[in-house]
């Protein structure tokens, strides 16, 4: 059950609700249509593979419950950073050397997939280029270093730096930070407008979206059949691109993603004076704790910070008044600023936090819990999926060698037990 302070059938009252730079004027499903594949849910997993499909001559039909974007797509934090799952070492037993190097590629691959599907379809989006990690801890200072010594030892296209203390205000105009690693290949991006300019790509190449058309069944077969209230899709290949809103529409999917709640509040647009103050080098920004803070500029001098990390299915009362004091401590000098907007999202959490990418059944795939991290995944994943079904790599099979645990309790208990897992985690962080 959707909580509705954050989630009606429309669009949150979002910054970027408020800033869409495309109308996208689409039909719901009205009665029977025939394609080869039928894909679920229209955030950048399921535009992305439909668009990666249709580029590779498939014919494609979208079905979307409320709106494109209209889910974590169009609500995130914008912040497009490489990598794919946290800490792919530990998969080592399972997809050997050779399957952790190819994943840790993709995850600077997705970074450049972005990009060039901006430029392809000349995606009005705000690509901004420049991001820093920040450190509260000496632990994280040396997870920067083991990381810059990685991207050297790889060459990294990109420059990276390495930032003490006493550097930290070149990036963000806060004392809160003892150290930062500086990633000029990631960035940040209105992520509702990329999200709906790949849905008119898609378009363009003759895909069929439908939005207000929540499948309600799936018969499952060498044909499928996929329902909604007033029409069905019958087709030869089913992509299920849910995520944390899967629920309802298959129990395995839905028991390995669990939903956690994040939240932005957005200010007014700041003077160009205090704007550099903020963030100098107009850099997205993320810090390294569970409950981490993460925030940007936006294209109007807004700040957009984003944070809070919420397992019990409820949102907070207000958003702005649980998440203003977050940012009053790193910046005081904020503190009579407006905030003029505020708006939540799910997360898909999985247990081992790398994405789940895959198949049920032979016809049958799926794309989700990129834990937080999803913009780059989300384009990897379609990628993947996509050369799979065309047959021009097996990268997805990498993926799928991953076992992915399902959460215990079923759907009222999985989030409180992961609520206190979590807390417990946060306990870790405080001391
Ligand atoms: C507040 C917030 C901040 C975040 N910040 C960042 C960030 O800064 N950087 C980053 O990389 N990631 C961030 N993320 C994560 C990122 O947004 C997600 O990983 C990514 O958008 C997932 O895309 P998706 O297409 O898989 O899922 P979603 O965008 O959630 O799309 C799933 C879609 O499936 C549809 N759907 C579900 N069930 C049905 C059904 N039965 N019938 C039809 N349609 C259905 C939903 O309506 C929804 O539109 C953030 C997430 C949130 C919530």
């Amino acid at each position: 059950m959707l909580n509705p302070r954050t989630h009606t059938d429309k669009y949150p009252e979002s910054y970027y609700a408020a800033t869409v730079a495309y109308q996208l004027a689409l039909p719901s499903l009205q009665g029977t249509v025939t394609t080869e594949i039928c894909v679920i849910g229209a955030g950048f997993s399921g535009i992305n593979t439909a668009l990666e499909l249709a580029e590779r001559g498939y014919k494609v039909s979208v079905l979307e419950a409320y709106k494109v974007g209209w889910g974590a797509s169009g609500r995130n934090g914008g912040q497009l950073i490489r990598g794919i799952g946290h800490g792919t070492d530990q998969f080592r037993n399972e997809i050997g050397e050779q399957g952790v190097s190819a994943i840790d590629q993709m995850g600077l691959e997705a970074v450049e997939v972005v990009k060039a599907r901006i430029a392809k379809y000349q995606i009005n989006c705000d690509l901004v280029m420049g991001y820093c990690d920040l450190a509260h801890k000496p632990r994280h200072l040396q997870a920067f270093r083991d990381d810059k010594a990685w991207l050297d030892s790889i060459g990294y296209g990109y420059e990276t730096r390495l930032l003490d203390k006493a550097d930290m205000h070149e990036v963000v105009g806060s004392d809160n930070y003892i150290g930062g690693l500086i990633d000029m290949g990631s960035g940040h991006v209105h992520p509702l407008n990329l999200n709906l300019g790949e849905a008119q790509g898609a378009l363009d190449n003759g895909v069929s979206i439908y939005e207000h058309s929540a499948v309600i069944d799936i018969e499952y077969g060498a044909q499928i059949v996929v329902k909604t209230a007033h029409g069905q899709i019958t087709c030869d290949r089913l992509i299920i691109c849910g995520n944390a809103y899967v629920a309802g529409l298959n129990e395995t999917l839905e028991s390995q993603v669990l939903p956690a709640g994040s939240y932005v509040i957005a200010t007014e647009p700041l003077s160009d004076d205090l704007a550099k103050r903020v963030l100098p080098q107009n850099m997205a920004v993320c810090d390294q704790r569970v409950a981490l803070d993460y925030y940007r500029l936006s294209a109007d001098n807004r700040l957009l910070f984003g944070g809070l990390c919420n397992y019990s299915g409820r949102d907070p009362r207000s958003i702005e008044a649980t998440l203003k004091p977050h940012m009053d401590l790193v910046f005081p000098y904020l503190k009579d600023v407006k905030i003029e907007f505020q708006w939540g999202g799910m997360i898909g959490i999985g247990a081992n936090r790398m994405p789940q990418i895959g198949r049920l059944k032979e016809n049958v795939y799926f794309a989700q819990a990129y834990s937080g991290h999803g913009i780059n995944a989300t384009h990897m994943a379609a990628k993947v999926i996509a050369e799979h079904i065309s047959g021009e790599t097996d990268r997805m099979e990498i993926f799928e060698r991953i076992r992915h645990m399902r959460f215990p309790g079923g759907r009222k208990l999985r989030s409180p037990l992961l609520a206190a897992g979590m807390l417990y985690h946060r306990a870790k962080d405080l001391f």
